[in-house]
């Protein structure tokens, strides 16, 4: 973007998948959570690493604004949980400043799921803001 050559990344060995009952799962409690904010936590299997299988709800908060349930909630030691997936109740899923800033702070993936929470209305980030392919499988 803009006069900026972007540099080249560097090559990630991580292809990012997520199994299509645990990305359902998030868009039924995205919608259901609407107008609120929902949050939860990412999951990776034990044995394929690259693939999220759960969603983990943060205790005690079901819905409400995702960035103060993130602010309020340390993301536990755990190395399962790789990234955490929040939703907008506008039909923007592009992360704003504030997203950016907490996705540099902790984990490798982040989902953010934008009304009408449908499998069109999702994307996914790395740390940094920017975009990654993450496939259904
Ligand atoms: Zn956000």
């Amino acid at each position: 973007m803009g006069i900026f050559k972007k540099e080249k990344k560097h090559s990630t060995p991580i292809e990012w998948k997520i199994t299509k009952r645990c990305l359902n799962l998030i868009l039924e409690c995205a919608k259901s959570s609407f107008p609120n904010e929902f949050g939860g936590l990412l999951r990776i299997d034990k044995e394929k690493k690259d693939t999220i299988v759960e969603l983990v709800m943060i205790p005690g908060t079901i819905s409400g604004d995702a960035h103060a349930i993130f602010r309020l909630h340390m993301l536990p030691i755990d190395y399962s949980i790789v990234g955490t997936i929040h939703s907008h109740p506008s039909y923007s899923n592009y992360p704003s400043d504030a997203d950016i800033q907490f996705f540099r702070k902790t984990g490798k993936i982040h989902i953010i799921v934008a009304n009408p929470f449908n499998t069109n209305s999702w994307k996914a980030y790395d740390f940094n803001g920017d975009e990654i392919n993450l496939i259904v499988i």
